[in-house]
């Protein structure tokens, strides 16, 4: 009985672990951000990966940041708007422009819980009085259970390169942005 329990306990614990880097595979898939430890022991499955954790925590605690799909899709257009502006020095007139980017050419431009196309703040996005970031790309409508996604900016500044944020919004913080519009 006891040794049922044993293997019991070390058969969830090993599910964890591979729950933990399945999520940790799937961060770096997605946000193309490398240095997971299991990435190069996915040949038989049950490889231990000791320095995994501190990843998988981070992704597990982020904000669904990995796995939301509409997530995703702005920070592959993020990626592609820093691109843009490495190669014309300046933003983008349209968010369709984007596809001009290469590796960009499929960019998904709608929410695909809403299936609203996201909308684009030309000329540097909206800004909210006290925050550093703008606002330039964001979810037409709180589709995430009252969240909407959105892409901020920070403009290059110095030795600072333009760097982007996607993070969900609550209706206050949205509206803070709406109405610093042209500030
Ligand atoms: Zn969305």
């Amino acid at each position: 009985m006891t040794a049922t329990g044993m293997t019991a306990t070390a058969t969830t614990a090993d599910a964890r672990r591979r729950a933990a880097t399945a999520a940790c595979l799937l961060a770096a898939t997605l946000l193309a951000v490398g240095g997971c430890a299991g990435q190069s022991a996915r040949s038989e499955g049950n490889a231990p990966t000791p320095r995994a954790p501190r990843q998988a925590s981070a992704a597990r605690g982020g904000n669904s940041l990995a796995t939301d799909a509409c997530a995703t899709r702005l920070q592959d257009l993020g990626g592609a708007l820093l691109l843009y502006y490495a190669v014309n020095r300046r933003l983008p007139d349209k968010v369709e422009d984007l596809s001009t980017v290469p590796g960009a050419e499929s960019a998904q431009l709608a929410c695909p819980v809403s299936d609203r196309p996201y909308v684009y703040v030309p000329g540097g996005g909206l800004r909210a009085q006290g925050k550093p970031r703008q606002l330039v790309l964001y979810d037409a409508t709180p589709a995430h259970g009252g969240l909407r996604w959105g892409l901020f900016i920070s403009p290059p500044s110095g030795s600072e390169p333009l760097a982007t944020w996607v993070t969900p919004m609550s209706e206050a913080l949205f509206r803070s942005y709406a109405a610093g519009e042209g500030r």
